[in-house]
């Protein structure tokens, strides 16, 4: 509501901004999500989750949202659906800017998400979900014996070729140079399982599918040839993109995720981050809802250290 000075704002409603508000609330904290006009993040765009703790059989990405949302109004959490436009962390309390309407609030969860970089190549919006995908450790076990290829050329293409290798019967690491960005150690992994090929100097051009994933084109970009090649599911890991850039004077790394302090803290004291928006290193839903979890006890215990 405006004209209120808030507790805690979170910015942001995937797995880390909803538990963040689970713990806020129940500690009796006036807290107001800013949802985003698409709310939920990267889960709403998924299927099947079977790696989340507490579903034996899986749960498809927008039930365990929309449970997660459920659970946080329930304990008091206000939510409103719009994006974010400005913060200003200058002075207290905090103006968090959301549509048309400033906020007030005396402490700030950034939980703003990650969003998968994507080729951008004809057939692969259509396909995700349905053999596109961006995270092997979520879908891994739908591949079981069967032929997928990784798109990119650092260590997450890597990593997810090394996972799928465990269940596919082959993979194929398809990078557009002839060198890998990789560290040493991930490319000599790479190297030593017998069920990875790499294919340089090759672009994807093309996902074809009728409902599923069933060939890709590619293009040789030295010689200029092209082929269609049968394929089962295409792993795109050519990198993410955290969703920080609106943050002014919040401290970020070079490749713009936000730097953590001691306690989930940013750079700006009462300014406190979770999720994927500063975890380059993890992006799984349980491990996003874990940081949510921890920012909020730290957002409650800095709350109580200021009224002494
Ligand atoms: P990255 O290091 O930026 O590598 C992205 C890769 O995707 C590059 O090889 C790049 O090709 C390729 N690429 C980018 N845009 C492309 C496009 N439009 N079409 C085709 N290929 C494209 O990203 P990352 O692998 O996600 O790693 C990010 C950071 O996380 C790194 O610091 C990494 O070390 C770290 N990480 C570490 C681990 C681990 O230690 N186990 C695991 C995952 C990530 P070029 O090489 O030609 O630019």
């Amino acid at each position: 509501m405006e004209g209120q000075v808030y507790d805690v704002v979170i910015l942001g409603s995937g797995p880390a901004g909803l538990t963040a508000a689970i713990y806020t609330t129940r500690a009796s904290l006036k807290t107001l999500i800013i949802a985003g006009e698409r709310w939920g993040g990267q889960l709403m765009l998924t299927t099947l989750v079977e790696n989340y703790p507490g579903f034996p059989d899986g749960i498809q990405g927008p039930d365990l949202m929309i449970a997660m949302r459920k659970q946080a109004e329930h304990h008091g959490a206000e939510i409103v659906e719009k994006n974010f436009v400005k913060g200003d962390f200058t002075s207290k309390p905090f103006k968090i800017t959301a549509g048309d309407t400033t906020y007030e609030s005396k402490t700030v969860i950034i939980a703003t998400g990650a969003d998968t970089k994507w080729l951008g190549v004809p057939g692969e919006q259509e396909l995700i979900g349905r053999g596109v995908s961006s995270c092997a450790p979520c879908d891994a076990p739908f591949f079981r014996n069967k032929r997928v290829i990784v798109a990119g050329g650092g260590d997450s293409a890597m990593e997810e070729a090394l996972v799928l290798s465990r269940a596919a019967t082959q993979v194929f690491i398809v990078h557009r140079r002839d060198t890998f960005r990789a560290s040493q150690i991930m490319q000599d992994k790479v190297k030593a399982s017998e069920k990875i090929k790499t294919l340089f100097n090759t672009e994807i051009l093309e996902i074809k599918g009728e409902g599923k994933v069933a060939s890709v084109m590619l293009k040789n970009n030295q010689t200029g040839q092209t082929q269609e090649m049968p394929i089962d599911g295409v792993f795109v890991a050519i990198g993410h993109k955290p969703n920080s850039t609106v943050f002014n004077g919040i401290k970020m790394d070079e490749s713009g995720y936000i730097v953590v302090h001691d306690y989930y803290q940013t750079n700006v004291a009462g300014v406190f981050v979770a999720g994927d928006v500063h975890d380059n290193q993890y992006r799984q839903a349980i491990t996003a809802a874990g940081f949510g979890c921890a920012a909020a006890l730290e957002a409650e215990r800095w709350l109580r250290d200021q009224q002494g």
